[in-house]
């Protein structure tokens, strides 16, 4: 039995197993903040289990979207209406993306940034609990956007709850608010996101109160991807089309005494060196001055 915290909360199986087996069948989780992050940053665990029997990807949702911008279809929709559009579109998202679950756990987005309240982080313990996925997608801890670090930090507390058996063995932060190419190569993960390049628009799609919204994240999103898989040091761009780049968060998973500020500032560092390193090396000796 899963008892979750708010008594709006949902679980959606697209195709209708029942729970808990449902979501006991997940491999690859992505737990997000809001309804469209998930296809924006988590597209690779997604295309890794279209159309699989042995993987299935679950979607895990904190707020409720509520306080979405709006325009055009949606400009006079009430917060709650916006709130039910946005989970509708999630929920068509995973149909499309055949997910094994899709959980809405609507949460305010304030619960989300204040550290002091448990019970997000309560509901995504019990989650992995039972789904048991082997690689976990969240936010990356750059990300410049507070409810998504807010997440990403939930989700790293919750693993680091978990008995050392019970944890996913990847903890992966993904792109959405601030990409991140500005890893040093060697700090690059990289998911090859060339396939299924319609059903990667239909994802993105689906989320029309966003892209009515003034942002067109479908398009932004799709040329995020090609940018990074061209611009990307170590592959070819025609063998690569599409290509998501992640912060690896295992070791903040695994070691729970490990500082996250300073495992954060060791990327940053190294892309300082990276950089001045180069300036160093190109510029011109100081005795022409
Ligand atoms: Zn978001």
């Amino acid at each position: 039995m899963i008892e979750l915290k708010r008594d709006t909360a949902e679980i959606f199986v697209p195709d209708g197993m029942p729970l808990p087996a449902a979501l006991a069948r997940t491999t690859h989780m992505a737990i997000g903040a809001h309804q469209d992050d998930l296809e924006i940053m988590a597209i690779d665990g997604i295309l890794s289990c279209f159309q699989r029997e042995d993987r299935w990807f679950s979607g895990v949702l904190v707020t409720d979207g509520s306080g979405a911008p709006r325009d055009g279809l949606y400009r006079n929709y009430t917060d709650e209406a916006m709130r039910r559009v946005r989970a509708k579109e999630q929920k068509k998202a995973a149909l499309v993306g055949e997910y094994a679950a899709q959980v809405l756990l609507d949460y305010p987005s304030a619960a989300v940034k204040d550290g002091a309240t448990p019970d997000p982080v309560q509901d995504i313990a019990q989650l992995l609990t039972v789904a048991r996925p082997a690689i976990v997608y969240t936010h990356n801890l750059a990300d410049e956007h507070d409810t998504h670090v807010g997440v990403a930090l939930r989700v790293v507390a919750a693993i680091r709850g978990l008995p050392e058996t019970a944890r996913p063995s990847r903890l992966y932060g993904c792109e959405v608010w601030r990409d991140l190419d500005w890893l040093v190569d060697r700090d690059k993960v990289a998911f090859d996101c060339s396939a299924h390049k319609s059903l990667q628009r239909a994802l993105l799609g689906v989320f029309d109160s966003q892209i009515c919204g003034g942002k067109r994240y479908d398009l932004a999103s799709m040329g995020r991807r090609r940018a990074n898989a061209t611009y990307h040091a170590t592959h070819e761009a025609d063998a690569v089309s599409g290509m998501t780049f992640a912060m690896d968060l295992t070791p903040l998973m695994q070691d729970g005494a490990m500082s996250i500020p300073d495992y954060v500032q060791a990327f940053m560092d190294r892309f300082a060196r990276d950089v001045q390193a180069r300036l160093a090396r190109l510029s011109p000796p100081r005795s022409f001055d």
